[in-house]
């Protein structure tokens, strides 16, 4: 069985629900008739319902940007699956770089969303990276070991398409440097190797691992054709339907 390409694209905090209507439709006309690979859009929270409207009939993915592990209560500013599953989405970004680095969150906060989004049919996109700080001081494999096996501490996953990884060097997000496609295909040899240490080889050699930090229409093409690197999460190039749309067409 092959590792199906999966592409995403991050909105952030753009678009406005009448921006979001716009570009999901654009998307979503892209997308039509890709077949061999799947298309995943995160907008905003606000604008779930009306991309849930737009994108209904269509085969792309949507995705929260991020979830909370329980299903209702006084968890001021958060969003329950349950809630995610009414608007549609399928899949959850949950330990985002900037969630991590901005807001404070913490292994073992993501690794409850982690198992949150599980417990409710949803497929987390569980976000790993180092700084560049940690680069350079030769610590990635280990701070992306800390990272995986944190974050799926006690997670149990029996069909590798319910889960994907996500290795987003954070100095590579946002900045338009990119991991070259070699360290990417390091670091997605290393998190697959320790997949297989936690799960099985054949559950690890199924769960798909997609790269992040400044993926554009320029580099993806070299970025997709790396063994263990199973798709893109994307962020700025997301916003623009051109560039989203040459993206998904990787070759
Ligand atoms: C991201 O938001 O996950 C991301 C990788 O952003 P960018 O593509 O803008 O670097």
């Amino acid at each position: 069985m092959q590792r199906k390409p999966l592409i995403a694209g991050n909105w952030k905090m753009y678009t406005t629900a009448a921006e979001a209507r716009e570009l999901a439709a654009a998307v979503a006309e892209a997308s039509k008739g890709l077949s061999d690979r799947e298309v995943m859009i995160a907008p905003p929270y606000t604008a779930l319902p009306v991309v849930k409207e737009v994108v209904a009939g269509s085969n792309l993915k949507l995705a929260a940007q991020n979830i909370c592990w329980e299903e209702k209560g006084a968890f001021t500013g958060e969003i329950s699956p349950l809630m995610l599953l009414e608007l549609g989405c399928s899949m959850a970004i949950i330990g985002h770089s900037e969630r991590r680095h901005i807001f404070g969150e913490t292994d073992a906060l993501i690794n409850k969303r982690v198992a949150g989004a599980i417990k409710f049919g949803l497929v987390p996109v569980l976000c790993i990276g180092e700084t560049l700080d940690e680069r350079e001081g030769g610590r990635t494999m280990q701070v992306l070991e800390q990272q995986v096996r944190a974050g799926l501490a006690d997670i149990v996953v029996t069909d590798p398409a319910k889960i994907v990884v996500a290795y987003e060097p954070v100095w590579a997000i946002g900045t338009g440097k990119t991991a070259s496609e070699q360290q990417a295909q390091e670091a997605h040899h290393f998190v697959r190797d320790l997949l297989a240490k936690i799960y099985q080889k054949s559950i690890a050699s199924q769960i798909r691992i997609l790269y992040g930090g400044s993926v554009n229409p320029g580099n993806v093409d070299v970025l997709m054709s790396q063994e263990d690197v199973d798709g893109a999460l994307v962020g700025g190039a997301a916003l623009s339907a051109e560039s989203f749309t040459r993206i998904i067409n990787f070759k």
